[in-house]
Order: C-alpha cells, then sequence, then structure tokens
C-alpha cells in the first residue's frame, strides 16, 4: 500500500489567512494511505523542504501531496525534493490551495477551508494511483534564429555568436537598425544615436557566427525546443544584391512620379522606388519597390525590352547608371522571393514597436503637416533627416527639398523657409486613455525632454512648452535629466491640451489647460509634437500564432511569469526581449535581449535535454484508426502509421507537450496520457463530486 505523506503550507498569511490549517490538517490524516500529515509556514523554503525530505529518507513516506499554491513556479521545486531525498519525482502530486482556494475565497473562510479538505482529497486520491516515471532526453540543435534586428535583436544576437553559437537574424526591413536608427541623440546621456548602434550593425554584419536574413520574413513554424524547422521567406529585392555596391547611383534619377513616402524619414520626405534606407544601412544595398516603380523603360524583369529606331534596348534610369549591372531586367525575378529553411533549437522574438499614427487624433488638427509625432521630431533634428538636421517648420520641407535638388545641380536659388519661434509638445496621445491604451508607453515623458533639450541648448531663443499629465521619469539618472531640462528654461505645464487648430498660415492654436493656474490657457505654436504611444507591430499578432505564443490583451508578446520568467514564453525555447514585450527604453531592451540570449545559452549549452515523461502514449491494440485525434493535436504530434496492414495513430513524444487533448477526444480510450491517466484524473474528479470522500480502489 502506498505511504502518503500530506504537506500543507501557510504560504506566510496567503493561506492561513483565508483557510482553518488545523481542520484541514484533521481532515487529511484520516484520508487512506496517508500516513504522515505536516504543515509549515513555507514549504518551499529550505527548512519546509527538509521536512519532505527527512521523511521520505526515514521511509515514512513514499508519495508526496503538497498543498500550497502553484504548480506553475512551485512543482519542479518539489519534484527535485522528492528526488534528492531518493523518491521518483513523478511519485509527488500538487494540491492548488492558494491562487484556486484561499485567494479566490478570501472572505469566506469556511468555504475555503471546505474547497482546500477537497482539493486535497483529490490529490490523494491520485497519489494512490500515481506511477514512476522516467525522464527522457532530446537532442538540441544549438543555432539560434533571432527575429528582429532593432538593439534588442542585434544584442541578442552578438552574445550568442561571441559565445560561440550560430545565429540566424531574420529582418523584415532591408536594413537592420530598428528604430533606433531613426533617432538622434539618446538620453538620458544624449550620446549620438548613430553613433552607438552602426558599429554594433556592422559588427552583426561582420561576424562569423551570424547568417544575416535582412528583407526577410518568417513564414512557418514547426516543432519543439531544440528542433524547430523554419521557413523563412526572403523577400524579393529586384537588385541583385551580390552585385550591388550600395554606391547610390540609382538614388536619385528615379523620377520624381515613382517617389512615395520616406519610411526612414517617417514621411517627411520622399524616396525613389529603388531606395537604400538610410545611409549607414546594414547591409547597404538597394531595393525596388515594386509598387512604386512605374516601369520607366515599358519593362519589367525579364520581358523583352523595348528598341529606340536604331534598335538599342531602352534602359530604365537606374539601370543606365548602375555601373555593376545590379539591377539590370534582363533575368526574370520571382516577386515571392526566396524560401530559406532553417533548423534552429531556440528562437528569440525582438520585432520591436510602431508608434502610433497621429490619424487618429483628431482633435490635434492631424491633416496639418506641422503637426508631428514625436518619432517624425526625431528625424527633423537629426542629422541624417530631411533637412540634414536644420530645424524649420515641416510644411516647408518641400521647399527645403526643391531647393537642395537645385544646390546639388550646380543651380542657384534662394533658401525661403519659416524657422519655428515656437514648439508645443503634447504627451500622452493615445496611451493612457480609454480611447486607445490605457498603458503607460514609459518612454515618453523621457524622450520628450530630451527633445526639447536638444532644441533649447542648439535654439536657445526658442520657446518651448511640455504639456503633461504629469512626469513620469523614474531611473537612474532621469530625474537629474528633467531638473536640467526645466533649468534651460522650458515650459512644462501640468495639464492636457484639449485641441489643435490649424491656421491659415499654417501656425497651430493650441487650447489646454493649466492645473497649477488652474484656467484654459491658448497658444500659438509653429509647431506641435504629439507624443504617440508605442503600439505593438500590425503583424505581431499573425508572428505569435505562427510561433505558438501568446500576446497580452494590449497586444504585446506576453512574457512566461512577470517576475520571475521576464524573458520566456510558455512555449519552451522561444524567448522575447525588447518593445515587443512592451515599452522600454533602450537600456531596458538591450538588458532584455542579453537576458534573452543567456536563456537561449543555458538550455541549448548542454546540447541535450530533459524532457519530462508526461507525455501521451497510444495503445496500438486498443485504437481503431478512427482518424479523430491527429487533427485536434495543436502540436502536429501525431501521425497514422500502418502496424500490421491496419491504420493506426502513433504520437512522436519529441513533439508531444502533454497536453492531453488527444486522449480526451479518442472514442476507443486508446491513449494514455501519463501522469494524468484515465484512472488518476477519474479519482480526482469522483472525489470532488462526492465532496472529498475517496473511493476504495
Ligand atoms: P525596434 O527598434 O522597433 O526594432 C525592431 C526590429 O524588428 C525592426 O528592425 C523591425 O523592422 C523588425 N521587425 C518587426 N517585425 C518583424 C517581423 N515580423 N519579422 C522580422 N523583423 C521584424 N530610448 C532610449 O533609451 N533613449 C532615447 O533617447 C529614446 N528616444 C526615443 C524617441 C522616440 C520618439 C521613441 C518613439 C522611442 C525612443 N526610445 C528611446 C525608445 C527606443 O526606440 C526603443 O527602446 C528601442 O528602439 C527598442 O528596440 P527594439 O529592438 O526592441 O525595437
Ligand atoms: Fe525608379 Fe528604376 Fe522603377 Fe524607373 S524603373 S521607377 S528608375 S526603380
Ligand atoms: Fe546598387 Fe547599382 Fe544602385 Fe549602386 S547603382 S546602389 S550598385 S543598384
Amino acid at each position: 500500500m502506498p505511504k502518503i505523506g500530506v504537506y500543507i503550507c501557510h504560504c506566510g498569511e496567503n493561506i492561513a489567512g483565508a483557510v482553518n490549517i488545523e481542520e484541514v490538517k484533521k481532515f487529511a490524516e484520516q484520508l487512506p494511505d496517508v500516513v504522515v500529515v505536516r504543515d509549515y509556514l513555507f514549504m518551499c523554503s529550505d527548512p519546509g523542504q527538509e521536512i519532505i525530505k527527512e521523511d521520505i529518507r526515514k521511509g515514512l513516506v513514499d508519495r508526496v501531496v503538497v498543498a500550497a499554491c502553484t504548480p506553475r513556479t512551485h512543482e519542479p521545486i518539489f519534484r527535485k525534493a522528492c528526488e534528492d531525498a531518493g523518491l521518483n519525482k513523478y511519485y509527488f502530486e500538487m494540491a492548488n490551495i492558494r491562487d484556486q482556494c484561499s485567494w479566490a475565497h478570501w472572505h469566506e473562510k469556511e468555504k475555503a477551508t471546505e474547497k482546500a479538505k477537497q482539493l486535497i482529497a483529490a490529490a490523494v486520491a491520485k497519489a494512490r494511483l500515481l506511477e514512476p516515471l522516467e525522464d527522457r532526453y532530446v537532442e538540441l540543435n544549438k543555432d539560434v534564429l533571432v527575429i528582429g534586428g532593432g538593439i534588442a535583436g542585434i544584442f541578442a544576437a552578438l552574445d550568442l555568436a561571441n559565445a560561440g553559437f550560430k545565429v540566424y537574424l531574420v529582418e523584415k526591413s532591408p536594413s537592420i537598425g530598428g528604430n533606433m536608427a531613426k533617432l538622434d541623440k539618446t538620453f538620458p546621456t544624449n550620446d549620438c544615436s548613430a553613433c552607438i548602434l552602426t558599429p554594433l550593425m556592422v559588427e552583426v554584419a561582420n561576424h562569423p557566427n551570424i547568417t544575416l536574413y535582412t528583407y526577410s520574413e518568417v513564414e512557418s513554424v514547426e516543432g519543439t525546443v531544440g528542433n524547430f524547422k523554419v521557413k523563412v521567406r526572403k523577400k524579393q529585392t529586384y537588385v541583385d544584391w551580390e552585385k550591388c555596391t550600395g554606391c547610390g547611383a540609382c538614388l536619385n534619377v528615379c523620377p520624381p512620379k515613382a517617389r512615395v513616402p520616406d519610411e526612414f524619414n517617417e514621411g517627411l520626405s520622399l524616396r525613389g522606388a529603388i531606395y537604400i534606407p538610410f545611409p549607414q544601412a546594414v547591409p547597404k544595398k538597394a531595393v525596388i519597390d515594386p509598387d512604386a516603380c512605374i516601369r520607366c523603360s515599358g519593362r519589367w524583369f525579364g520581358e523583352e525590352p523595348r528598341r529606340t529606331k536604331d534598335g538599342k534596348p531602352i534602359l530604365a534610369p537606374c539601370e543606365k547608371v548602375c555601373p555593376t549591372g545590379a539591377c539590370s531586367r534582363d533575368e526574370p525575378r520571382d516577386p515571392n522571393g526566396e524560401i530559406i529553411e532553417l533548423n534552429v533549437g531556440a528562437i528569440i522574438v525582438a520585432t520591436g514597436y510602431r508608434v502610433m499614427d497621429k490619424k487618429h487624433f483628431k482633435e490635434f488638427a492631424p491633416d496639418s503637416p506641422n503637426v508631428i509625432t514625436a518619432l517624425q521630431m526625431e528625424r527633423l533634428i537629426s542629422a541624417t533627416g530631411p533637412t540634414e538636421g536644420k530645424l524649420i517648420v515641416p510644411s516647408d520641407i518641400p521647399k527645403y527639398l526643391e531647393w537642395k535638388r537645385k544646390i546639388e545641380k550646380g543651380k542657384e536659388a534662394k533658401l525661403d523657409v519659416r524657422k519655428p519661434k515656437v514648439i508645443t509638445f503634447v504627451s500622452c496621445v493615445g496611451s493612457r486613455d480609454e480611447r486607445f491604451h490605457t498603458y503607460c508607453s514609459k518612454v515618453c515623458c523621457m524622450y520628450m525632454l530630451k527633445q526639447a533639450m536638444l532644441l533649447k541648448e542648439k535654439y536657445p531663443d526658442l520657446d518651448i512648452y511640455i504639456f503633461f499629465i504629469d512626469v513620469r521619469t523614474p531611473g537612474k539618472d532621469f530625474d537629474e535629466y528633467y531638473m536640467r531640462c526645466r533649468k534651460l528654461g522650458v515650459k512644462i505645464i501640468k495639464g492636457k491640451v484639449g485641441g489643435v487648430q490649424r491656421l491659415p498660415d499654417e501656425r497651430l492654436l493650441v487650447r489646454g489647460y493649466d492645473a497649477d493656474l488652474g484656467k484654459p490657457v491658448e497658444l500659438i505654436s509653429d509647431i506641435v509634437v504629439l507624443a504617440t504611444a508605442i503600439e505593438p507591430n500590425t503583424d505581431l499578432k499573425d508572428l505569435a500564432r505562427k510561433l505558438g505564443i501568446n500576446v497580452g490583451a494590449e497586444g504585446f508578446l506576453r512574457e512566461r511569469h512577470t517576475k520571475l520568467y521576464p524573458v520566456d514564453t510558455m512555449t519552451e525555447g522561444i524567448f522575447i526581449c525588447g518593445c515587443a514585450q512592451g515599452p522600454k527604453d533602450i537600456p531596458d531592451s538591450v538588458a532584455q535581449a542579453k537576458a534573452a540570449a543567456a536563456s537561449a545559452m543555458s538550455l541549448l549549452a548542454p546540447g541535450k535535454m530533459k524532457v519530462e515523461p508526461l507525455v501521451s502514449e497510444v495503445n496500438p491494440e486498443k485504437c481503431t484508426g478512427c482518424g479523430i485525434c491527429a487533427p485536434l493535436c495543436p502540436y502536429g504530434a501525431i501521425e497514422y502509421v500502418e502496424i500490421d496492414g491496419k491504420r493506426r495513430a502513433k504520437i512522436n513524444e519529441a513533439i508531444c507537450k502533454g497536453c492531453g487533448v488527444c486522449a480526451a477526444a479518442c472514442p476507443s480510450k486508446a491513449i494514455t496520457l501519463h501522469g494524468f491517466t484515465y484512472e488518476q484524473v477519474l479519482a480526482q474528479i469522483r472525489t470532488i463530486a462526492r465532496k472529498g470522500v475517496i473511493e476504495e480502489v
């Protein structure tokens, strides 16, 4: 007969505050096969675990039931204690009398106590039927896929590569760098963003352990930890990257009709259909945007060229100037690009964020070119921005670009643009707003202070106003940063902006409320900068679905546990970092990236991994080959094979996650989920149905 020990945890006051421990103890003592019942303040503590180990070592118990918090975090701890004391660790069962009992019924002590008894009785009923199981080991592929080449993905890739792991870095745009590449200077030190980012981008491109796939996206993911099979679509660039030297000769010949908003400049300028995303792009290669290209030569890739009267082929301007023939139209190009198949052991998702579009905020005159987002302001003040960092009102950028074009062509031209005198910043646009996002975007207060400070340092005569709900600057050196900004003369107003009106002369009337003065204020501003919310990318949900990981209610990737496993996901072997997990600044993105890389390393370094034996198994004698189970398995672990001329289900142990869907669905009861057999689960259900009375087995 089994000898069951029941160990009841107080969890400080968490359980003992709502459950009468003494009463539950007395109840547990009379349950069949229970030989020992003990309670302790914190069962998971060292002395708490020692109590269990001591009973096992002395031979008092050979099955262990711990009634405590959640198996999600604590089951491995107690299993290990059993194993350390010499007991098969699957002779262990846990009753969750905290999350599912005391916390849920905090003000109903009697009911909570009653429920705790039933949960413990159910756990004991199952413990009587437990079987010893052995861990399995699976071989791990040590290569890692990093998705997203922003600062988070770059750091994750470099840390892994420097430790000797082979890394595939997949980035959907033509260059790595992400949003940090668009920033001018970075808080809290105001060092130049490109100066610290560009060397890292180059290091990624040159690292022997990193294979970089830019302009590429993950198409599908199969398999599990240690053995993910990933298909990556390398999109068609329409420029032969083997030949393209990034000389840039093609960039300016693209005609005005083929010009579209430049993503890198956040739409403040135009780029040609053939473009290199930005001067420091890595790789620095041109791409033809097929939707923007107007096919000047009347010919697409692989088509017969049109000819002049004397029979010479008519070339597109880009084709004509390219010194290497990289965008020659002679060869056909598959618009679907190319599929690359990768085999990796772990995946790190670092796909970052986007900022909310100003168009959502009708009250802030989004149609005015002088109402811009903060990311557009970064581009406006950046030396690589549309005006090379010269501050002018955005409505005059086209005039500036026209002037520049003439000057570059050696023509005479006069620059007639308006310089702003007043700039107003509006905080929490779409963040902390019931209509859009209730969360705080975390970095906006700091970057508004940064932009105001940079502007004021360069143009001391500028009048700068920042409207805040409240200033949030927690962090090392952050509050000092705020004080520095105030000292420079930036006017910080506690209050909300209710509306912005576009005036006929393209200036803006800002109507706000000054909470300190307790009255409405109005001011005329040349530029209004909206600190629009940081949002998850639109394709993040789709990527999460492919990877089998979760997104939270706000759309960012959800971590396994907020405090204990902040870069893990519920899918073993897949880690997350940076703004894909939630809004954060660069230091926090880098810290998370390093944590994700370290987690992937510690998982993969041994080359093999212990896997719990709690997986399903088919009994071919009982299986009728009805075909119900395989389509239900969310992990694709079931296939049908022929055994003695009959179709039978077969489960791949390495893929099975032990979810139990197949076992529950099989009409012939041919599938056993080890650790959750029919008998064990039914014993639990019957015990609860009979209000804590265990049936004799
Ligand atoms: P990102 O920079 O967004 O990079 C993600 C990368 O993943 C991108 O290259 C993207 O193209 C790629 N990607 C997306 N989806 C996919 C996909 N499906 N497949 C493949 N690739 C994909 N922080 C500071 O510390 N200091 C500052 O001064 C500062 N200023 C800021 C100013 C503004 C206006 C804003 C909006 C933010 C600022 N931040 C600042 C925050 C900073 O931008 C972020 O912390 C940082 O960029 C996050 O890096 P990331 O790698 O997580 O994301
Ligand atoms: Fe631009 Fe070349 Fe297309 Fe003409 S053919 S629109 S130059 S990319
Ligand atoms: Fe590349 Fe040719 Fe354009 Fe130079 S001209 S950047 S080589 S495509």
